[in-house]
């Protein structure tokens, strides 16, 4: 939005009303300033009126500007100007001649006035116009306080749900959504409540900023939308008084979607980074006051979305902010193949073109890298003078696309998908066989970003408050199994369990030195926990006061308990050989499995 118009009027009016004045005194001044005038002495003046022959004078302080009767014209021009001097008896004489006559000292003080206020309304004007200039170069300038947020009416959103693929949870998720701005009432009614803050998590280009436009072009709200890296101005203030003034305008608009993109570049958790300054921390202070300060029944929903969750405010994530959490992630192959299908409608493709195929070469991709391959291809058949886009096409795109992907991700090749998939399920099946290890919901092969290749998924049944000795020892066991499974499928272990083999030992460790489980070191806490809910905070553990011998006593113990869980989950996995290679090759076709699939697949019924 620009300024306030109904200032901006007043503003104006004012300037005319000025310019109308000054236009008044130039008009009663051209009367006479248009004519020529014949600049006369004042004797000559003063004869032409007591001979009766002036009709009209105009006295300033300075001159007298007179005409003359035109019976009493001889010789033109009738009108004359000539210098006042000081006379006393001038009115006197020019009532007695009959000589209509007019002060225009007025006149003059209103001319002074102008002198001094033309130009200086002048001046701000230019001054005022080039720094609109530069406001709107530098993104507004003048307007800096004014929230920089695009509103979109319905009709200028056309995405809907069904511009987005392959990601159906969160898109569940957001249904609900779209079914409360669309009616809040029914769902005020019933006293429901709606969060107030949801935060899209997800790698790059998953379709997060799709997702919320779809959002709003569903429910047919307004949409605001600003980017976290966009609040960051440069002056101390300015982003709060942004923050303040989206929501202002959002509140006026309700009910309607705000839309923070990238909420980390805003969201860092205070006091941390190098780049910590305190124009962040306002800005991010402010949003908190603002999100605290509304109902959620007004009706504006805050979507927000991010690539890095673990950087944010841990205030952000509180109760009545971004409570709720919407997972985005990268495709899987069914998912990548209905996105293909999606953004080939723009395309002409030739018959031969399988989708599915593409699908299945373009494992970790996102949504957008596939909107990519698609462009690419086309790109190829146009350079190539084709009037379709073939199957060659697209998988040349592939590689490029690939090769772009691979300096900042990772696409796995063949073998090492396999092995991954041998490992996650190894995981997966360890923890079907442990009766205190967490029930598996998903096995993934989709890559996800540098670190993991691939994951296994265990959601407690229940909230856990307490854990027991063999509850822990499963976890470990479960820990254990990807590892075990590769060394039974191919022979060795390989780089990927380490960060396996780190968890495991860090509870194995907590168990001997904070939890006192150890039979041989006894009940005896060797390390002063400033975190007493256990396996939250493995990373904290404070050095401990304990001898040397102790040292190595916990070295040992934590060494068996870790060797017992890893033959514990050999010996499950060497039971179900079959198994868990034929769970991997479902793996590995479908990249995710349900943990009910692998149910059916070891106990089929
Ligand atoms: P993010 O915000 O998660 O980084 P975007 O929403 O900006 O990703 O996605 C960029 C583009 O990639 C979109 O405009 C769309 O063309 C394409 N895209 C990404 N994800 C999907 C998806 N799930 N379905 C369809 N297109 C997608
Ligand atoms: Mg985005
Ligand atoms: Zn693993």
């Amino acid at each position: 939005m620009a300024r306030d118009p109904q200032q901006k009027q007043t503003q104006f009016s004012i300037v005319y009303l000025l310019l109308a004045f000054w236009a008044l005194i130039l008009l009663q001044e051209a009367y006479f300033a248009f004519q020529h005038l014949d600049e006369v002495p004042y004797s000559q003046f003063k004869t032409w009126v007591t001979d009766d022959k002036v009709d009209e004078v105009a006295i300033t302080d300075q001159t007298i500007k007179g005409k003359l009767k035109p019976d009493q014209v001889e010789v033109p021009p009738q009108w004359f100007q000539t210098v006042r001097v000081h006379d006393p008896n001038l009115v006197e004489l020019l009532e007695e001649h009959g000589v209509k006559y007019a002060g225009v000292v007025v006149s003059t003080l209103w001319k002074d006035v102008a002198s001094w206020v033309i130009p200086i309304l002048i001046f701000a004007g230019i001054w005022y116009w080039i720094f609109r200039k530069l406001g709107q170069g530098q993104g507004g300038f003048m307007r800096i306080g004014q929230s920089k947020a695009k509103i979109y009416v319905e009709k200028e959103i056309p995405i809907r749900f069904s511009d987005v693929a392959g990601v159906d949870e969160a898109k569940d998720e957001l249904k609900e959504v779209v079914a409360f701005l669309k009616t809040p009432e029914r769902f005020t009614r019933i006293g429901g409540r709606i969060p107030k803050g949801i935060l899209l998590v997800g790698p790059p280009g998953t379709g997060k900023t799709l997702l919320a436009k779809a959002v709003a072009g569903e429910a047919g709200v307004p949409f605001f939308t600003i980017s976290g890296s966009e609040f960051v101005e440069m002056f101390v203030g300015v982003g709060a008084a942004r923050v303040r003034d989206l929501f202002e305008q959002a509140k006026g608009k309700a009910p309607c979607i705000i839309f923070i993109d990238e909420l980390d570049a805003l969201g860092k958790a205070r006091g941390t980074g190098p780049m910590t300054h305190e124009e962040r921390e306002q800005t991010l202070n402010q949003l908190l006051v603002e999100m605290d300060g509304f109902d959620t029944n007004s009706g504006v929903v805050i979507l927000a979305a991010t690539n890095r969750p673990e950087i944010l405010d841990q205030a952000l994530q509180r109760a009545g902010r971004f409570d709720r959490q919407v997972l985005v992630d990268r495709p899987d192959r069914k998912g990548r193949q209905d996105i293909l299908s999606l953004h080939v409608k723009a395309v002409t493709l030739a018959p031969d073109v399988d989708l599915e195929n593409i699908a299945a070469m373009t494992p970790g991709m996102a949504g957008a890298d596939l909107a990519n391959v698609i462009n690419e291809a086309a790109l190829l058949a146009v350079r190539r003078e084709r009037d379709a886009v073939t199957q060659h096409d697209l998988e040349e795109a592939v590689e490029r696309v690939v090769a772009g992907l691979e300096k900042r991700n990772r696409v796995l090749r063949k073998a090492e998908r396999e092995r991954v998939a041998h490992h996650e399920v190894g995981h997966a099946l360890v923890a079907l066989s442990m009766p205190g290890a967490d029930p598996v919901q998903k096995i993934s092969i989709v890559p996800r970003g540098v670190a993991a290749l691939g994951y296994t998924l265990q959601l407690p049944a229940e909230d856990r408050f307490l854990l027991t000795k063999s509850e822990l020892e499963d976890r470990i066991a479960v820990l254990l199994g990807g590892r075990a499974a590769e060394e039974l499928v191919y022979g060795e272990v390989s780089t990927g369990a380490h960060d396996d083999l780190v968890k495991a030992t860090q509870v194995a460790k907590q168990m001997v030195k904070g939890y006192g489980m150890s039979k041989q070191l006894g009940p005896v806490a060797l390390e002063e926990s400033e975190h007493p809910t256990f396996l939250k905070q493995f990373e904290h553990a404070s050095p401990g006061h304990y001898s040397e011998e102790t040292a190595k006593e916990i070295d040992r113990e934590v060494r068996q308990i870790i060797e017992t869980q890893q033959s514990r989950a050999k010996d499950i996995l060497k039971v179900y050989n079959e198994k868990l290679v034929e769970a991997a090759k479902v793996l590995i076709d479908r990249e995710v499995i349900t943990g009910e699939e692998l149910h059916a697949i070891v106990l089929p019924s």
